[in-house]
């Protein structure tokens, strides 16, 4: 069974801040071939390094007021067609993105505080009966 990870889980340095979040665990499921490293943000067009976003309402804004919601939306199908590629059926995702973040998201304040939600990429993950997994 294939697994779609997000990369930054994979050791990949692809967060906004150009860090990782690695976990070995993951790490290891992408050495055996069982799992296929994924930046939606990434596929969606955006830089690395690059402000930092959340989602507002049903927008997503950077913390300089600038609206990527289109290239979110993009990265997410684009992620999600190498997902329906490789047959995957699971997703272990990065907590809390606005993007890979799955049941709690940030709510928009760059506070740090969460609230109810998905990222883009899980809910089209979802949407799509793939089974999201957050790491954390
Ligand atoms: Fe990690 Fe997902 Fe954000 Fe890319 S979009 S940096 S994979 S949480």
């Amino acid at each position: 069974m294939k697994v779609i990870v997000s990369a930054c889980l994979a050791g990949i340095h692809c967060r906004y801040d150009c860090a990782s979040q690695e976990r070995e665990s993951i790490k290891e499921l992408v050495r055996k071939g069982e799992a296929i490293p994924v930046c939606p943000e990434q596929l969606g067009g955006l830089p690395t390094p690059r402000p930092p976003a959340e989602k507002q309402g049903d927008r997503i804004i950077t913390k300089c007021g600038s609206d990527v919601t289109q290239q979110y939306n993009q990265g997410a199908l684009e992620a999600f067609k190498i997902s329906e590629l490789s047959g995957a059926t699971v997703a272990y995702l990065k907590s809390r993105s606005p993007m890979c973040g799955s049941g709690f998201i940030y709510d928009g304040s760059f506070s740090g505080k969460l609230t109810d939600g998905d990222g883009v990429f899980t809910r089209v993950l979802k949407n799509n009966n793939i089974t999201v997994i957050s790491v954390d």
